[in-house]
């Protein structure tokens, strides 16, 4: 299921064929399973010589419309939806691995993730080794015959280091290892994973694919082969996405090329604001041209997104000065949204770790994650411009 149009009519047009009413837009499909109209279409249906669906754990309708449009977004061969971007991954992960895997993962990845690799997998005697996004060169040394799964986001959450896809996916090539990266960040519309040679696609639909705060989703495409041991494993284990939330996800995507471009139009705007601001130290955006990785970014991502990370001068106090003064912005942990959401992840998202983990992903004390939303960038400005001038 390779992309057929471009992008933004792919988005809107790829549906459901149409019901008897002749619907415009694609209805939901409230139902929990389907009926048969006799026992040998009952019987063909279970042992899979037909494809349709049986019951809504395995598909449904708008899962399935959700699932063609990411594939043909992110240009994969077949994909399976989640009840969340965790679902997707611990999913998917568990279908795949066996006791005694390794997982070799870049170091700067979600929170949830890296509890699920360094105090879950553990149970199960799958091990993860860590690398720096500075030691992509050296990586050879950390691949054991055991090692199956190349893991990696980008860009990182909250750093926003961008890490070589291309560079990876030879990588993971040579040693025969299954590519996965969480494409959260960039979205279908900024970054195609597959196209740098990954294996699979994993989102949280929960962030800018929603867009709007609303719902909670996730989504794994990719390898056909692989999808297909993904949902045997989600077909008994029951991590699928509802059909509500598929129904309001796949809406989402008809508007995602639109948002994305506006989101990141107010986040450029963001990004010359904060460069220039007194109190602001360092500036973390990946369409910057003072960005580390900037020639990275802009090989493998058509712009920079709409996740800024800064530092101000105050330290742990300033940042909380800072979010104590915050008027229109959200203070909240999630991203993606319209509404621009501001937080400091040393004093939450990872308070849980050392100040030298928290270093070794480039969290300082006083940096500030932005999620840039879609209200008049002035506004936001003048916002975060008051409370920086109190931090
Ligand atoms: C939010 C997020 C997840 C987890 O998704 P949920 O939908 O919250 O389960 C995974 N990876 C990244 C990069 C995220 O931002």
């Amino acid at each position: 299921m390779s992309q057929k149009n471009k992008f933004e009519t792919d988005a809107i047009r790829t549906q459901l064929e149409r019901s008897q009413f002749q619907e415009h837009s694609n209805p939901l499909f409230l139902t929990s399973s389907f009926v048969f109209e006799d026992a040998e279409e009952m019987r063909a249906a279970f042992a899979e010589e037909k494809e349709r669906n049986v019951y809504s754990r395995f598909t449904n309708p708008n899962t399935s419309e959700f699932v063609q449009k990411i594939c043909a977004l992110e240009g994969a061969e077949d994909g399976y939806a989640f009840a969340s971007g965790m679902g997707a991954i611990f999913s998917s992960f568990a279908a795949l691995l066996n006791a005694d895997d390794h997982i070799l993962s870049a170091r700067a990845i979600f929170g949830s993730t890296h509890s699920l690799f360094t105090k879950f997998f553990p149970k199960w005697k799958i091990e993860t080794t860590y690398f720096d996004a500075s030691d992509i060169d050296q990586l050879d040394a950390l691949v054991r015959p055991t090692t199956k799964v190349l893991y990696v986001e980008s860009p990182t959450n909250p750093g926003l280091q961008v890490l070589d896809l291309d560079i990876l996916g030879q990588f993971a090539k040579k040693h025969n290892l299954i590519f996965v990266v969480d494409n959260c960040f960039a979205t279908p519309y900024l970054q195609q994973p597959i196209a740098f040679g990954a294996d699979l696609v994993i989102h949280s639909a929960t962030k800018l694919i929603d867009g709007q705060g609303r719902v909670l989703g996730g989504v794994t495409v990719g390898r056909a082969d692989l999808i297909r041991e993904i949902y045997l494993f989600s077909r008994n284990t029951g991590p699928s996405l509802s059909p509500f939330n598929a129904w309001v996800l796949s809406k989402s995507l008809e508007t995602l090329a639109v948002r994305v471009d506006k989101h990141c139009d107010n986040a450029e705007e963001v990004v010359k604001f904060l460069e220039q601001h007194p109190t602001v130290n360092e500036v973390r955006y990946p369409f910057s041209k003072k960005h580390p990785q900037y020639q990275i970014a802009k090989k493998q991502m058509k712009r920079g997104g709409n996740i800024i990370a800064f530092e101000v001068k105050g330290g742990l106090e300033g940042g909380q000065r800072f979010l104590n003064n915050i008027k229109l912005c959200s203070l909240s942990s999630n991203l993606g949204d319209t509404r621009t959401i501001v937080t400091q992840p040393a004093s939450t998202t990872h308070s849980k770790l050392s100040p030298e983990e928290r270093a070794a992903v480039q969290i300082t004390d006083g940096l500030i994650r932005i999620s840039v939303g879609l209200e008049a960038v002035d506004d936001v400005i003048k916002d975060l411009n008051q409370a920086l001038n109190q931090s």
